[in-house]
């Protein structure tokens, strides 16, 4: 017999402490467990920055899950009296026939959001940052930003603590054995039981559930901050989130925030596939380097100075970039999160709201049929 919980949520990353925090607001029994620290480096959601964005190119089914996440980052922000959210806008460069910017400004339309279309002589009057060539456009997409990622984490993790979850940190979970209406979960020195099992490890999954390795792809991302000619000029008052868009390759970034520098990273079609985790190379090599500054070079000359911070990260993602989200299809007491596909940070408040409500057998107002965990089996 172990330690008895209604609930656990299995690693506290993005989607786990939200998870955390909605359950520990139920005045239930909860219990979270997280392999390393707070804010560690070793996940998919470190690095200070995610962007947010309400006009959706990866598909209409997401934006009522973004409006809701909206609100619940608000409610978080009043909570925890951190600013976590920041509208500040987000500029992307490319064709204009290219899909992604058709599919923004197709969405933005239909949700009446607010942008401009610019021509590069625009783009360089309003943001003389960025050198674009002539056959480029830039969407200013005026209601997008980015979240503080690991401030987020933390004021999940610290309303959760304050509402009376437990907390256990530096303490893998070796273990997941669903047993009849039950689940025990093991470390290395404790057992625990609960009714129901919010599972959300990341990229992780693969070494507690294999069976779902072949369906996911696994890639080590680089983002690094350099040091621009002028800070200031970089700051979120006058430099905005931005994707540069190259057929199928992007590069993604933000203004100078707390670390001082500005932050660009490189999207999975120039990143290494790995088969687990173990496989992670944290060495920044010459060419992750060289590909960063390919994209700075190009369009951010100005900022391809020296290299502030530099670190790895773990993406993970569906073959359809949708979801995983609902019961584990042979174990319905584990609830799954997982695989957000590179763009689940900015829905993990929402995320975290619906594991809670699954777990709780509630009724979901969110269409989640694309997120089904049994499409993988
Ligand atoms: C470089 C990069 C850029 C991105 N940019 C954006 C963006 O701009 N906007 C956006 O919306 N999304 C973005 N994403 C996607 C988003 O960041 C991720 O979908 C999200 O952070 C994943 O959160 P998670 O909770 O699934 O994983 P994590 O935050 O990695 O959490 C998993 C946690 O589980 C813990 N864990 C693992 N195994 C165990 C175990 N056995 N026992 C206990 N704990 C365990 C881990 O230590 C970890 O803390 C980006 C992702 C990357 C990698």
């Amino acid at each position: 017999m172990g330690l008895i919980y209604d609930s656990i949520v299995i690693g506290l990353g993005a989607h786990g402490s939200s998870a955390l925090y909605h359950l520990s607001k139920t005045g239930k029994k909860v219990l979270g467990i997280e392999n390393f620290s707070i804010g560690h480096d070793k996940g998919s959601s470190h690095g200070e920055s995610r962007m947010i964005r309400f006009s959706y190119s990866n598909g209409e089914h997401y934006v009522p899950m973004l409006l809701r996440s909206k609100e619940i980052w608000k409610e978080i922000e009043n909570e925890s009296k951190e600013s976590l959210l920041f509208q500040k806008g987000a500029l992307y460069v490319g064709s204009e026939h290219h899909p992604t910017l058709i599919d923004a400004k197709k969405s933005a339309d239909k949700h009446d959001l607010e942008y401009d279309i610019l021509s590069p002589t625009e783009v360089k009057k309003l943001y003389p940052q960025f050198v674009i060539d002539k056959n480029s456009i830039g969407f200013l997409d005026k209601t997008a930003g980015y979240l503080l990622s690991e401030a987020c984490i933390r004021s999940f993790i610290n309303l959760a603590d304050r509402n009376g979850a437990e907390i256990v940190f530096n303490t893998p979970v070796v273990s997941i054995k669903p047993m009849n209406n039950k689940v025990i979960v093991r470390t290395n020195n404790q057992r625990y039981e609960a009714e129901k099992v919010i599972l959300t490890v990341g990229a992780y999954i693969n070494e507690l559930f294999p069976d779902f390795s072949n369906h996911l792809d696994l890639w080590r991302l680089v983002a690094g901050w350099f040091k621009p000619d002028n800070l200031s000029f970089y700051s979120p008052e006058n430099f905005p989130s931005f994707v540069l868009i190259e057929k199928e390759h992007y590069s993604y970034g933000f203004p100078s925030i707390e670390i001082p520098g500005v932050k660009i990273g490189f999207s999975v079609s120039k990143a290494q596939n790995l088969n687990s985790t173990k496989e992670m190379n944290r060495e920044i090599e010459d060419d992750d380097i060289a590909l960063l500054r390919y994209w700075l070079e190009k369009y951010l000359p100005g900022a391809n100075g020296d290299i502030v911070r530099i670190g790895t990260c773990f993406a993970m993602s569906t073959p359809d970039r949708n979801f995983i989200i609902g019961p584990h299809p042979e174990h319905p007491n584990i609830i799954l999160g997982h695989a957000c596909s590179g763009h689940g940070f900015k829905m993990s408040s929402v995320i975290g709201e619906i594991l809670a409500d699954l777990s709780q057998d509630r009724k979901i107002k969110f269409d989640l049929s694309p997120h089904d965990p049994r499409r993988f089996f």
